[in-house]
């Protein structure tokens, strides 16, 4: 091997190594972004999962009021209330017009409603 020839490798090395030492930079940006967007959405996870948790509880919490409420039997309830006071309030609650002012009229349909939950 002629020194000419070393010399060439050793140029060829030199390039390559250059090469690789640019690819590593890359390497690691990219790594640095990943670590960054892990960090992102493990915090986020934590939050989401908080959150969830808190959900979770309002809901069990309402679910457990509700259970152990002292009204047994069959008991129209809360949906019925409702009605039953959007009525007064002078609103149809009959499928026919639900929801528009009665005008002070009673309505036969809307009284109907009552009839079948009495
Ligand atoms: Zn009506």
């Amino acid at each position: 091997m002629g020194n000419r020839e070393i010399f060439d490798q050793v140029s060829d090395m030199e390039k390559q190594i250059g090469e690789l030492y640019e690819q590593l930079g890359d390497l690691k940006g990219k790594l640095s972004d990943l670590l960054e967007e892990n960090h992102r959405l493990a915090v986020e996870n934590h939050n989401l999962r908080h959150h969830l948790e808190d959900h979770t509880e309002a809901i069990s919490e309402k679910t457990a009021t509700k259970g152990s409420g002292s009204s047994k039997g069959n008991h129209p309830g809360e949906g019925y209330d409702n009605l039953a006071r959007l009525y007064e309030e002078g609103f149809h609650i009959c499928n026919l017009e639900f929801g528009s002012p009665r005008r002070n009229e009673d309505c036969i349909f809307c009284l109907d409603f009552f009839d079948k939950t009495k």
